[in-house]
């Protein structure tokens, strides 16, 4: 029997998968099928932390056990969060913070691994399939374009094709061309600066330290063994170092974010990812407290990443296209909450293609249910994200006139200032603590049956 209506979902990353996996638990009755422009999946990445809300689509979805297994720290534990300003030869310990969270920490690659498995199970995933562009009219279904000249049919397509999103390239260029059209040149301009992203003006560095291959005199050093988070803080750049699994190994997870000052909105110019050697990633940190040095000596060169954002886009919905995850929203990761909202944008959609009211019919009007919830939320925790980033680099109006010499003199800040900067931190990320998506949930499906009913 056929299902309800046809979804195209366009990516395979860890939106796209997340999607399909609730599609297949909550909304049995809706066909979908995957387009994934890779030759093979592969998996990539280092760590990557969950907390309390996608945690909770994960127990929602039934992972919970099969991610347990791979998951480093977990439950609702206290998670300690240990803050230095390091970027000067005796570092100062401002504070450690204690909160009581669940997180969940993974090596990525191993998470994406049992995704892929889960979705494989009972489906299949159409591998070199580059999407290029979509057309939709009134009455009949979307049509996909794929860069090999092939086409494919659908009745909603789901965009989770990541920060260079070829679907929200053809969703921008079409509102900016209806724009045009309609004599609203200005308004046109605008809709394309949406199709590219846009340079955070950070870059991070990403490596691993293996704790099992540390030479004999480094092992007992207390800087490979701490518990939970440290950042290590300095104006224009910093470093976060936390414990994650690989297999059985204990390795430690090195991430080290530069700001380059001024950059921030500009098209980067590219390459976006490179293997840069130990050397590149240690001149950042000369001068740093010893522990950052200790830390350095031990990195095997790193993976240089340029974050790129998607500006905050003033709709994700095109009719019956919706765009998801990091096509959506692709987000600094100062909070480790990229992947987190990309789920729940799968959650969501799925609960509500799930609901038996919508139909072919309803679609459109329950997309823009979803982007009326999803956006604001999404484009809070990007905001949030990005100011953590910068206050976590002293790089907020009050630190305007701090020089990176100044800051590495170890004089100018009083611990106090220190101390509240942190206090800012904290709060940024208060908002993981005081909401819950299932009763976020709750009030999204009021409002889907409020749109649903009014239609
Ligand atoms: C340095 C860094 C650290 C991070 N750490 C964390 C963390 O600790 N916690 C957290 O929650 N988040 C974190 N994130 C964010 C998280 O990794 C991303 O938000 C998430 O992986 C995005 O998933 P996605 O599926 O939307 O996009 P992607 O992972 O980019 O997947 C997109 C998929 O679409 C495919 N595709 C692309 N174009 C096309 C096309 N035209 N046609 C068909 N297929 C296409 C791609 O091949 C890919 O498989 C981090 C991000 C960065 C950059």
């Amino acid at each position: 029997m056929p299902g309800k209506f046809s979804v195209a979902i366009v990516g395979a990353g860890l939106s796209g998968l997340m999607l399909a996996i609730a599609l297949r638990k909550f909304a049995p009755d809706v066909d979908f099928e995957i387009y994934e422009s890779a030759t093979q999946l592969s998996e990539v990445g280092a760590g990557l932390s969950l907390q309390e809300r996608p945690w909770s689509i994960m127990q929602a979805l039934g992972l919970e056990s099969v991610l347990k297994a791979i998951a480093g720290g977990g439950e609702k534990q206290s998670i300690s969060l240990s803050y230095r300003k390091s970027d000067q030869a005796e570092g100062i310990s401002i504070d450690d913070i204690k909160l009581m969270e669940t997180s969940f920490t993974f090596h990525r690659a191993a998470l994406q691994k049992i995704l892929i498995e889960q979705v494989q199970s009972t489906h299949t995933i159409h591998l070199r399939k580059r999407l290029a562009s979509y057309a939709q009219s009134k009455d009949g279904p979307i049509e996909l374009r794929f860069q090999d000249g092939t086409t494919a049919t659908c009745d909603l397509l789901l965009a989770a094709d990541g920060v260079r999103s070829a679907v929200r390239a053809s969703m921008y260029s079409q509102l900016a061309d209806a724009a045009s059209t309609s004599g609203k040149a200005d308004e046109a301009a605008e809709l394309r600066t949406y199709v590219e992203p846009v340079f955070s003006g950070t870059i991070i560095y990403r490596t691993i330290i293996r704790l099992d291959d540390l030479p004999e005199e480094a092992k007992a050093q207390p800087v490979f063994h701490k518990q939970g988070m440290t950042l290590y803080c300095g104006k224009n750049k910093h470093l976060v170092t936390y414990p994650i699994y690989q297999g059985q190994s204990k390795v430690l997870n090195v991430a080290a974010p530069v700001t380059i000052a001024g950059q921030e909105g500009t098209i980067h110019p590219g390459p976006h990812t490179a293997s840069v050697s130990k050397e590149e990633l240690a001149q950042y940190y000369a001068g740093w407290e010893p522990d950052v040095q200790e830390l350095m000596k031990h990195v095997d060169g790193a993976l240089k990443w340029v974050v790129n954002v998607v500006k905050p886009l003033p709709t994700f919905v095109h009719g019956n296209v919706a765009l998801l995850g990091d096509a959506a929203h692709a987000m600094t990761p100062h909070q480790g909450a990229g992947a987190g909202q990309c789920f729940e944008d799968a959650f969501l959609l799925a609960k509500f293609l799930a609901r038996p009211e919508v139909t072919k019919d309803t679609l459109s009007v329950t997309l823009k249910v979803y982007d009326e919830i999803r956006r604001p939320f999404s484009q809070k925790v990007a905001a949030l994200s990005r100011m953590s980033g910068k206050t976590a680099h002293f790089d907020t109006p009050e630190f305007a006139d701090l020089t990176e010499e100044q800051s590495a003199s170890g004089t100018t800040l009083s611990l106090e200032q220190l101390r509240e900067n942190v206090a800012k931190l904290k709060e940024l990320g208060d908002w993981r603590l005081n909401s819950q998506v299932g009763e976020d949930l709750s009030d999204a499906l009021r409002k889907l049956d409020a749109a649903l009913g009014a239609s």
